[in-house]
């Protein structure tokens, strides 16, 4: 059996999206997780959301590294020091990537970006955090250029506080889904903020934008499962 590394994947043709779960036993087995991701979700239809469902960033600035692979530009930190607390337990902030456009649909409406914040608790369970974003023209004087401390890509080495990425307005939906991408495994804890953020047409341009257009894999059922809004 080959494993996840060996397998290539896209987003169209015979190795997309529909064809996943056929491509090897492990992506079989990921895909048999009943709640899969992304949904479409309608803040009408949502349950109003508890102590339980509560999440906490405790972010820092920290070193990372940017890296392509699996069809998206990654930011990896180098130490892990920022985390988020949920249910009482701490998850190590992994990875940043993200998908062009939006794979959330909120209230009807696809945004044009989605950042993918994802954690790691100890014992390897996964909890993301998705946030949608305008593409705006230009640089934003606030934009995360100008609030990273140092932002070197010929280097490789970026050094912020991966706040930077976060929408001021800090609601948001969660629910119980899978990962977005092969093995689409679950569960995984999903958090997705109400709000939209703004990511500058100029700070994605570094990142060979349009070779990434399209990484949005399609909808997923909802299934009935509950969907918290946390105010
Ligand atoms: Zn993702």
């Amino acid at each position: 059996m080959k494993r996840n590394l060996d397998v290539p994947w896209s987003y169209s043709g015979t190795n997309g999206p529909e064809y996943w779960h056929t491509l090897c036993d492990w992506y079989a087995e990921g895909a048999q997780f009943a709640y899969q991701s992304p949904i479409a979700i309608t803040s009408g239809e949502t349950l109003a959301g508890t102590k339980k469902h509560r999440l906490t960033f405790s972010y820092q600035v920290e070193k990372f590294t940017e890296k392509e692979f699996k069809n998206t530009i990654h930011f990896v930190p180098f130490d892990c020091q920022s985390y988020v607390l949920f249910e009482g337990e701490k998850y190590g902030l992994t990875d940043i990537h993200y998908h062009l456009p939006s794979e959330h649909i909120l209230d009807n409406q696809q945004a044009p970006l989605e950042i993918h914040l994802v954690h790691m608790k100890k014992d390897g369970t996964n909890l993301v955090v998705g946030v949608l974003c305008d593409i705006l023209p230009g640089v934003l004087p606030d934009g995360p250029l100008k609030q990273a401390q140092r932002w070197d890509l010929k280097a490789h080495i970026e050094v912020f506080n991966p706040n930077l990425f976060l929408p001021t307005e800090k609601s948001y939906f969660h629910y119980v889904g899978s990962l977005t991408t092969p093995p689409t495994k679950g569960p995984i804890n999903w958090f997705v903020f109400k709000a939209r953020h703004q990511i500058s047409r100029a700070f994605l341009s570094q990142f060979q934008e349009e070779i990434l257009k399209g990484n949005n894999r399609p909808l997923q059922e909802k299934k009935g499962r509950p969907i918290y809004f946390c105010e």
